[in-house]
C-alpha cells in the first residue's frame, strides 16, 4: 500500500483530501438518495478508513436520514463524503472527486433496485439489488 494513494478536491478547490491507502472497497450505487444528493443518475463511491484520509478546508454537513450525514462544499456545492453510523469507522467519498478518478475500478453495482431504466449496464460486475452488505453480508 502506497502512503498516498491519491488526492481529490470539490468543483473550487476549498476542500481538498489526501489518501494515505488505497479503498477498502469501490462500488456504483443507483440508490435514490445518492442520486438526489449528487443530482446524478449514479454515484461511484470508495471506502477508507477514516484515519487513512486527511481533509484539508472545512466541510458543511447535511443529514440526508436518520443515520446518514454527507458533508459538501459550502462554497460551491460538492458533494464530498457519505458517514453513517450502519457503517462505523468508516468514511464513503466520491470517486469522481479524484485528481486521477481513471485510477478508479469499481468493484459492483449496488441498489439496481433503484436504477433508472434509460441507465443500461454493460459491464459484467456483480449487481445487488439493495446494498451488498444485505444482499450478501458482506461489504455495501
Ligand atoms: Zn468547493
Ligand atoms: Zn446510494
Amino acid at each position: 500500500m502506497a502512503d498516498n494513494w491519491q488526492e481529490g478536491r470539490c468543483l473550487c478547490g476549498a476542500i481538498r483530501f489526501r489518501l494515505a491507502a488505497p479503498p477498502k472497497w469501490t462500488a456504483l450505487c443507483h440508490c435514490e438518495s445518492c442520486r438526489r444528493s449528487a443530482s446524478a443518475p449514479i454515484v461511484a463511491w470508495m471506502g477508507f478508513d477514516p484515519e487513512h484520509v486527511t481533509w484539508t478546508g472545512e466541510r458543511s454537513f447535511y443529514k440526508s436520514s436518520e443515520i446518514a450525514t454527507r458533508g459538501f462544499c459550502g462554497r460551491c456545492g460538492s458533494q464530498i463524503s457519505f458517514e453513517s453510523t450502519r457503517w462505523p469507522g468508516e468514511i464513503h467519498l466520491y470517486a469522481a472527486c479524484l485528481d486521477d478518478p481513471e485510477a478508479y475500478a469499481p468493484q459492483l453495482h449496488c441498489h439496481t433496485g433503484e436504477r433508472l431504466s434509460w441507465l443500461h449496464i454493460s459491464d459484467d460486475l456483480p449487481q445487488f439489488p439493495a446494498s451488498a452488505e444485505l444482499d450478501q453480508g458482506a461489504q455495501p
